[in-house]
């Protein structure tokens, strides 16, 4: 992709953590790049590394700190540049913070979400990849979880994405000309190899894998585990966790259909490996990769949480010819070199 053929995205919520990741992969295949992000989860510094990252693609990259929900704000970054897709990050994902705040979850994630449509049809930018998640799976019966399973969201946050989806269907049947990808990414951990981008939530994390990279580097003294009898191999909970760079690639290999496919309309495909692991296992693998031993407390199950939830991947495989490469080995080890690295994420003691 040279000179004027370079495609121009923009990147809601790319200062987070998969927006940076799939940020710094866009770059790096010449794409140019626009993010907006409110850095509510995020850091600016985040993004000043992905432009670094990405070397002599770096200059293709820019910044706007914008919430969505700031229509004024957003259609200015529309105003410009043309954007030939979207790819749609941005929004509030804690579980636990949505039961809680529900108005908050359905007010950044849908109305930011209609925001951001109205704005793309009103600039006639109507590619959009959207991140969905498996939670709209809710408690699935039977796994390998087909795309085509019943949808039954548990939460706030759940059912924001599950709302999404449907708007984004309803909107492509009102209008064919929308090209709309929903992608429901399964456990994604890691970080890119060379440790300079990763996750780092606000707060106290609520997924497995932030939490036990903060207690290997001694900012929380154990991991609580949430249920230690499901019927599954050693009585904790199975997820496909997923590396954050082949999700990345992922969203190319999405943007690609969309951009190739005539008649692409509004589909789904999950983003996972096909593999389960125990919260044991996984804990086990980052054992190795740190050499840090994870202090464990066993308690009772989380409220909500299915017993095991795994991605059948074959959609994806067939349809977007992508199929993720990584094991739980190396999601381990790119998570602990960053931690390793940057034991305080983009920030400092201060800032915890
Ligand atoms: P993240 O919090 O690191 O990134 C989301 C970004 O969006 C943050 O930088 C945040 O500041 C920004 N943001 C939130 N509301 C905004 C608004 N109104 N306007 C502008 N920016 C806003 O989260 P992530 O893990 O990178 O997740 C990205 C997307 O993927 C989210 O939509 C999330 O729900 C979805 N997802 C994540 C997971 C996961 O486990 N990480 C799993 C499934 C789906
Ligand atoms: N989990 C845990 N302790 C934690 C966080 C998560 O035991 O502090 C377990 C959780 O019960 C689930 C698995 O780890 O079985 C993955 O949880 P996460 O929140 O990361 O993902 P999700 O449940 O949303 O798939």
């Amino acid at each position: 992709m040279e000179g004027e053929w370079r495609k121009s995205i923009l990147v809601t919520g790319g200062a987070g953590y998969i927006g940076s990741h799939t940020t710094l992969q866009l770059l790096l295949d010449g794409y140019k790049v626009v993010v907006i992000d409110n850095l509510d989860n995020s850091s600016e510094e985040a993004v000043r590394r992905v432009a670094k990252l990405a070397g002599e693609y770096g200059h293709n990259l820019s910044f706007h700190q914008v919430d969505l929900r700031d229509k004024e704000a957003t259609e200015k970054v529309f105003s410009l540049e043309k954007f030939d897709a979207v790819i749609h990050f941005a929004g509030l994902k804690a579980v636990g913070e949505s039961v809680a705040k529900p108005l908050l979850y359905y007010n950044n994630n849908i109305v930011g979400t209609l925001n951001l449509l109205e704005i793309m049809t009103a600039h006639n930018c109507k590619k959009l990849v959207f991140s969905s998640s498996a939670t709209v799976y809710g408690q699935p019966n039977e796994v390998p979880c087909t795309e085509d399973f019943p949808l039954c969201a548990m939460n706030p946050y759940g059912r924001t994405k599950l709302f999404i989806e449907e708007i984004c269907r309803d909107a492509h049947q009102a209008d064919p000309e929308w090209k709309i990808m929903l992608l429901r990414y399964f456990n994604p951990v890691g970080a890119h190899s060379s440790g300079n981008i990763g996750e780092d939530p606000r707060g106290i994390p609520n997924n497995l894998m932030p939490f036990v990279q903060q207690v290997a580097v001694g900012r929380r003294p154990e991991l609580v585990v949430f249920g230690t009898d499901y019927k599954t191999k050693d009585g904790t909970g199975v997820r496909d966790y997923i590396h954050v760079m082949d999700l990345s690639d992922g969203h190319i290999a999405a943007l690609r259909k969309l951009f190739e496919t005539k008649d692409i309309g509004c589909e789904v495909y999950n983003l996972g490996t096909g593999q389960g692991t125990s919260v044991l296992e996984m804990v086990a693998a980052f054992e190795k990769a740190s050499g840090k031993k994870i202090p464990l407390k066993l308690a009772d199950r989380r409220p909500g949480d299915p017993e095991t939830v795994y991605a059948s991947t074959e959609k994806a495989e067939q349809e977007l010819n992508w199929k993720a490469q990584y094991g739980i080995e190396e999601m381990c080890r790119d998570q602990w070199n960053w931690a390793r690295k940057n034991p305080w994420g983009y920030g400092s003691p201060e800032t915890d």
